[in-house]
């Protein structure tokens, strides 16, 4: 596809900004000639700028009532609504995932902007019985302040969206970047903000340099609070900076999610499963099915039912129509898939289906299965960020329980069965934040408390749903006495 290149800016304080500096090439990464726009290379100077705007508009629309905050939201998600197909078809070129993984993903954001409108009639604070007679004991819920948004590239718009919803309805202003491999749905978001009334300063959107922009969103002390999604090795450093300052840091990273298969259930279910696990969305979810722990007894017939739907999978462009997975989201993730594809035949697993790519126009990977995996290799407890799944034998669920448990990471976990004991059992033992009885481990309510265990979260705060006042709000203890 050939366009013509646009410059896109930065907002700060109500102002864009940087389309005369130094630009980088946000491109297509399933065609490499189409250039999807170029974007500001933001510095730290326009960094302290951004936060200082968003302290300066914290005041104003901390005192907005919070429904008037709401309607602003609301209006938002109605703007999403109306811009659905031009929405999901720049979060396609940008990120790779196909168009209606993409349409699914901008209704998620509408859908969570017209959820948070909803809380400014709904959060509030506590009234608690005194032991004092006649004394008026009470809580109130204070916006934090300033709340510094980083995400990444895998979820463009819901990620942002679930953060900085509920950021702004409880009151907060936002310095928000967007990864460097997929800033523009973003934009769009941030646009759809300010045409439905967001004062200038509330939200402050920079491009860049994670290191720069995100290193001076960590560490400025004029930030409040950072909420942050994306790699365990960022985030770990994050964690450390914020700690300095005492800043209030909610993380959420890696996973290496496994998906039990016990003998009892309906192996095309279990397929089915696996796929929309593993490979949906390339595999590129934090979520991703990216270990399966089958029982013994039924793995050859399993493995081999995965391993021609694997095959079967239609490898595309995701604007294209019958598309089923696109490429990864850059070289470098390419070579990162290819590497540990390498690394699962040298250490000794049985690859089953898909394997190292040829080299085309597009970072694309075959979906790919390897067999005979064993816990402890690298293949098995590294996060790869791509659609490979390793599959795990076991002889029985406690066995299969405690290979589930044997990584670092906790994040997500399923298990197909139709034996109600047992899914229990396994919900109950999981050491993950989330588990899938009979689902792929993707997919989440935007209700529902969302966040991971062990190393996938800095567990301290929730995401999502009515969790996230914890994180956005400051409680304030009142007493009122006689004097
Ligand atoms: P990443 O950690 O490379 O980047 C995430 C964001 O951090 C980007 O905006 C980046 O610019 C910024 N950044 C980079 N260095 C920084 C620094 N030193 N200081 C501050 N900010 C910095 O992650 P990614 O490659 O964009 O995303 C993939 C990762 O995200 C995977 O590990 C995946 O599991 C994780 N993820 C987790 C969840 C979850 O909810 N648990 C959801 C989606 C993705």
């Amino acid at each position: 596809m050939k366009t013509e290149t646009k410059t896109y800016q930065n907002l700060v304080g109500g102002e864009w900004i940087g389309a005369d500096g130094e630009l980088f090439e946000n491109r297509n990464p399933a065609d490499s000639r189409d250039v999807v726009g170029l974007f500001p290379k933001a510095s730290v100077e326009d960094t302290r700028s951004a936060v200082a705007a968003a302290r300066s508009a914290l005041s104003g629309w901390a005192n907005t009532p919070a429904p008037a905050r709401g309607a602003i939201l609301d209006k938002a998600s109605q703007i999403l609504s109306a811009r659905l197909d031009e929405m999901a078809t720049i979060l396609t070129r940008e990120e790779g995932k196909t168009l209606a993984e993409a349409k699914g993903e901008v209704t998620r954001a509408r859908d969570i902007f017209r959820y948070y409108s909803g809380e400014g009639w709904r959060y509030g604070g506590q009234a608690l019985p005194s032991n004092q007679s006649g004394e008026l004991l009470y809580t109130r819920r204070e916006p934090l302040g300033v709340i510094s948004i980083i995400t990444p590239w895998n979820f463009p718009i819901a990620i942002p969206a679930w953060k900085i919803a509920p950021a702004l309805i409880y009151g907060n202003t936002v310095v928000f970047k967007p990864a460097e491999d997929a800033p523009q749905i973003g934009l769009m978001l941030v646009e759809a903000l300010l045409e439905a009334g967001l004062p200038p300063g509330v939200i402050n959107y920079l491009t860049g340099d994670g290191p720069v922009v995100g290193g001076e969103m960590v560490s400025n002390p004029g930030v409040n609070g950072i909420s942050f999604t994306g790699s365990h090795a960022v985030g770990a450093e994050i964690y450390g900076r914020a700690i300095k300052n005492m800043t209030r840091v909610q993380l959420e990273m890696g996973g290496k999610n496994a998906l039990v298969i016990l003998k009892d259930a309906d192996l095309d279910v279990a397929v089915d499963l696996t796929v929309k696990g593993g490979f949906g969305l390339t595999g590129q979810a934090c979520t991703a099915t990216s270990r399966v722990i089958v029982e013994t007894a039924i793995a050859d017939e399993y493995v081999a039912a995965l391993a021609k739907a694997a095959r079967k999978l239609v490898v595309g462009n995701g604007l294209e129509a019958g598309v089923q997975m696109g490429p990864a989201i850059n070289q470098a993730q390419r070579e990162i898939d290819q590497k540990y594809i390498a690394l699962g035949q040298s250490e000794g697993a049985r690859l089953v289906a898909g394997g190292l790519a040829e080299e085309r126009d597009g970072y694309y990977v075959p979906a790919t299965v390897f067999d005979h995996v064993e816990p402890g290799m690298r293949i098995a407890q590294e996060e790869i960020f791509g659609p490979v799944i390793s599959v795990i034998r076991a002889n029985n669920l406690d066995e299969a329980i405690e290979k589930t448990n044997a990584i670092p990471f906790g994040l997500s976990a399923g298990i197909v069965t139709n034996d109600l004991q047992r899914a229990f059992a396994f919900a109950n033992r999981a050491e993950v934040g989330v588990v899938k009885i009979n689902e792929p481990t993707t997919g989440l309510a935007l209700n529902a408390p969302f966040g991971g265990f062990k190393q996938s979260s800095a567990n301290t705060f929730k995401e999502m749903g009515q969790a996230a006042v914890d994180f956005y709000t400051r409680t304030k203890t009142i007493y009122v006495g006689h004097g």
